[in-house]
């Protein structure tokens, strides 16, 4: 008997498309949702606003809330899922800024591994929280920052029989790298910029890390220049020094001491690339930006590459000029409801009746 052809069947995932380039254990069946597959978004009205004037060039948003569980996180998790599902290993625990923690919650239940992942207390999105809580993690908030929560479980994982799936496992990377990829298949070549939030710098590190093998088996003659931005409350980086305190609205990228801090560095410097660091206000006016101009709503944090654009064109140090670029929108507004509402117009009550809607109506 045919089996049934479903809309998703063309896609199988980030391990399987992409699976003479994810070095992961073949041994056991991918543990995937479909993630990947992401929609490259043309936005020429956004791309208008952030030249002001002043450059004229193509952008496209990398749209990784369309990922399963809302962030690009479930890329790098299909592959520690599966390395840890061959490796025997019964649990997994990750400290998290909340995307990680979903996503890693979500890919142990598909598992059947016991998940623990460790969030700072109160600085986390209502809505990262309620995907880690609804998929069954055991969810330990602690006070402290998400630097204080790596440091633990590091030590976890050595001392007690549970596999880290933190973006210092290198399967993560392995993963997370297929969003390079996509770009360059979806565009025939690699952009001339990408610009992307950069946290604990895993991300950046995987794009490199992607970019850079098309680059070196001829499947793209260049490799794009790095845009990266940091929240300026926690821009360790951008600094040079490690960030006892971050702070930022961005809650994804409030890590003051970045794990991926030398890989970092080392796409930044290979590509000839720019790091910068925007004010929450900055992030604010991009985040809502992109949502009115493009109808595309982003998490605060996946803003920042927005912002970082807007600073660099602005202050004259970026030429977007006749350029291509990417920038990687990294979550889903959805995760983070409180701080959309918190920033918008209330909505007006009215009684139902007909010639109150009309008395509200201006419509040209
Ligand atoms: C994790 C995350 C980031 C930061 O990525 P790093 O790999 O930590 O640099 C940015 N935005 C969102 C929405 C994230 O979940």
């Amino acid at each position: 008997m045919p089996s049934p052809l479903t809309a998703t069947a063309a896609w199988p995932g980030v391990i399987t498309h992409y699976r003479d380039r994810v070095q992961i254990t073949q041994s056991v069946a991918p543990v995937t949702l479909l993630e990947g597959n992401t929609p490259l978004i043309p936005a020429p009205a956004l791309a208008r606003a952030l030249g002001q004037g002043k450059a004229e060039f193509e952008l496209f948003l990398k749209f990784e809330a369309s990922n399963p569980t809302g962030s690009f996180k479930d890329r790098g998790m299909t592959a520690a899922i599966t390395q840890a599902v061959a490796d025997g290993a019964k649990a997994v625990i990750c400290a998290s800024t909340g995307n990680t923690a979903a996503s890693a919650a979500a890919y142990a239940a598909r598992a059947g591994l016991q998940c623990v992942v460790l969030v700072p207390d109160g600085k986390i999105a209502a809505g990262k929280l309620a995907g880690a809580l609804s998929y069954g993690a055991q969810v330990i908030a602690i006070n402290g920052n998400f630097d204080d929560g790596l440091r633990m479980v590091r030590e976890a994982a050595e001392r007690a029989p549970i596999a880290l799936v933190n973006s210092i496992n290198p399967a993560r990377l392995q993963g997370q790298k297929t969003a390079a990829f996509e770009v360059v298949d979806a565009l025939g070549a690699a952009p001339d910029w990408l610009a992307l939030p950069v946290g604990n710098a895993g991300n950046i590190t995987a794009y490199w890390l992607g970019f850079t093998e098309y680059f070196n088996d001829g499947i793209t003659s260049t490799r794009p220049r790095v845009l990266g931005a940091q929240a300026a409350g926690s821009a360790p980086i951008v600094h040079g020094r490690v960030i006892e305190k971050p702070e930022t609205i961005a809650t994804a990228i409030r890590i003051g001491n970045p794990a991926r801090w030398n890989e970092a560095l080392l796409a930044l410097d290979e590509s000839d690339g720019e790091i910068t660091a925007v004010s929450d206000a900055e992030i604010l006016a991009a985040y809502r930006q992109v949502a009115r101009l493009e109808g595309v709503f982003c998490e605060p944090s996946s803003a920042a590459g927005l912002a970082g654009m807007a600073k660099g064109v602005r202050e004259g140090w970026l030429d977007l000029d006749g350029q291509r670029v990417v920038a990687v929108l990294t979550g889903h507004g959805l995760k983070d409801p409180d701080t959309a509402i918190k920033g918008a117009a209330e909505p007006v009550t009215i009684e139902p009746r007909i010639d109150a809607l009309l008395g509200l109506l201006s419509l040209s």
